[in-house]
C-alpha cells in the first residue's frame, strides 16, 4: 500500500459527512444514544453492515444527518476529512456537501457553510489553500521556496443540492454558493437518494449556475433512468459522477461529449450497483482515454481512501497495463479536470511534473 500512499492524488468527489471517521461516527452515535437522542442498539447494524443497497445507503446518510445538525461536529468532521485526505497525499480535494437548514437548532444554510468554512480555517496539522489565487501573488502551495516539510493541500468546495429540494431550495444553495465564491466555492453538485425526485425540479438551478460562472457535477445513472441520463448529458455538465446505468445511446452521446467521469469502484460494488469490479465499465473508459478520474464517493461509509481506490484499480485491471506509472499518469491527468482556476491547475501541473522526474 506504501506506494499508492506516497503517490500525489487528485481527489474529485468526496461527500463531507459520507467521509466521516468511522471512530467519529461510532463516537457521535454512541453520544446521542447515551442522551436518548437514538437507540444505539438499533442503529449499530446499521453503521457496521458491509454491503449495503442503495436503499440502505441512504438509511445511513439519514442517520449521519441527525449525528450532524450541529455547527461545532461539523467544522470537527470537516477539519477531520481534510485532514485525512492530506495524510494520503491528496494535493487537491474538491469536497461536496450539501448545506441544510435545520430551525430547531437555528440552522440555516448559510451557517452550516460558515461552520464547514470554520472546519477547513482550524486545520493546523498541514497546510491547507482554500481561497481562490489573489493574482499578484505569484507564490503557490507547491513552489519549491515555500519552505513547508508539512503535508498541503489544496481544497475547493462544491455546493451539492439534494434530489429532495424544492426549485426554491435548488436555487437558495447556488445563490450561497455565488456568495462564497471567495471562500473557494467553485460548483454545484446535484446528489441525494436517486430513487426520488425530478430533473425538471432542479433544473432552473443548475442553468442559473452555469450561467453564474459556476461549474456543476451531476451525479447521473446510479440507477436505470434512461430519460434522465439523456437530460443530464444533454445538459452538459463539466464532469458526472458514476455512470452506470448506462444505455448504448448514452455511452455514444457521452464518448462523444467528452464528458470527464468521476469513478467511485468500492462505492458502486458495496451498494451492489455494479456486480464485480471486473465488469466496471472504468475499464472500457480507461482503455478509450475517455476522461475519468478515480474518487471515494464516501471515504467513511464505505471504508476507503483514496490510495486504496488506486490499488484495486491497478489489482483489477493490470491486463489493461495499469501499473504504478500508468496510475501515476491518471492522477496527473486528473489535474485537468478541477474545477479550481488556473493557477492552481499549473501549481499541480509542475509539482506533478517534479515528482514525476525523482521516478526516473
Ligand atoms: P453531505 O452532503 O451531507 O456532506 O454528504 C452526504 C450526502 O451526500 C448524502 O446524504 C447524499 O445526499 C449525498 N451522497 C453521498 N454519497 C452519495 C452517492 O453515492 N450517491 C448520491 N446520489 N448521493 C450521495
Amino acid at each position: 500500500m506504501e506506494w499508492w500512499v506516497s503517490m500525489p492524488k487528485v481527489e474529485l468527489h468526496a461527500h463531507l459527512n459520507g467521509s466521516i471517521r468511522d471512530s467519529t461516527l461510532l463516537e457521535l452515535t454512541k453520544a446521542l444514544g447515551e442522551k436518548g437522542v437514538i437507540n444505539f442498539s438499533q442503529v449499530e447494524h446499521i453503521i457496521m453492515k458491509y454491503n449495503r443497497s442503495v436503499k440502505e445507503v441512504f438509511q445511513l446518510f439519514d442517520l449521519i444527518r441527525i449525528l450532524t445538525t450541529d455547527h461545532a461536529i461539523l467544522t470537527r468532521i470537516t477539519r477531520e476529512v481534510i485532514e485525512d485526505f492530506a495524510s494520503e497525499n491528496v494535493v487537491y480535494l474538491e469536497l461536496r456537501t450539501t448545506p441544510k437548514r435545520n430551525d430547531a437548532i437555528g440552522m440555516t444554510k448559510g451557517s452550516y457553510f460558515e461552520a464547514v468554512l470554520e472546519g477547513l480555517r482550524s486545520v493546523t496539522s498541514v497546510d491547507v489553500n482554500f481561497i481562490p489565487h489573489d493574482k499578484e501573488d505569484s507564490r503557490t502551495l507547491f513552489s519549491p521556496n515555500n519552505g513547508s516539510s508539512r503535508k498541503r493541500i489544496y481544497v475547493r468546495l462544491l455546493l451539492s443540492i439534494d434530489r429532495r429540494e424544492t426549485t426554491e431550495a435548488a436555487m437558495e444553495t447556488v445563490k450561497l454558493a455565488l456568495e462564497m465564491k471567495q471562500f473557494g466555492v467553485v460548483g454545484i453538485d446535484l446528489s441525494g437518494n436517486p430513487l426520488v425526485g425530478d430533473w425538471n425540479t432542479y433544473l432552473p438551478a443548475l442553468k442559473f449556475a452555469r450561467n453564474q460562472g459556476l461549474y456543476v457535477s451531476l451525479h447521473c445513472g446510479e440507477i436505470p433512468n434512461p430519460k434522465e441520463i439523456h437530460q443530464m448529458l444533454d445538459f452538459k455538465p463539466e464532469r458526472i459522477g458514476h455512470a452506470i446505468c448506462f444505455e448504448k445511446e448514452h455511452w455514444e452521446i457521452l464518448k462523444s461529449s467528452k464528458i470527464p467521469v468521476e469513478i467511485c469502484l468500492t462505492s458502486n460494488i458495496r451498494t451492489l450497483t455494479v456486480r464485480s469490479i471486473q465488469v466496471h465499465h472504468f475499464v472500457g473508459l480507461y482503455k478509450t482515454k475517455h476522461p475519468v478520474v478515480l474518487c471515494t464517493d464516501d471515504s467513511g461509509v464505505f471504508s476507503t481512501c483514496l490510495s486504496k481506490e488506486y490499488k484495486i484499480a491497478a489489482d483489477a485491471f493490470v491486463f489493461t497495463g495499469l501499473g504504478k506509472r500508468e496510475s501515476f499518469e491518471l492522477s496527473r491527468n486528473a489535474v485537468e479536470l478541477i474545477f479550481a482556476e488556473r493557477q492552481v491547475k499549473e501549481d499541480l501541473t509542475k509539482y506533478f511534473d517534479s515528482v514525476a522526474k525523482t521516478m526516473g
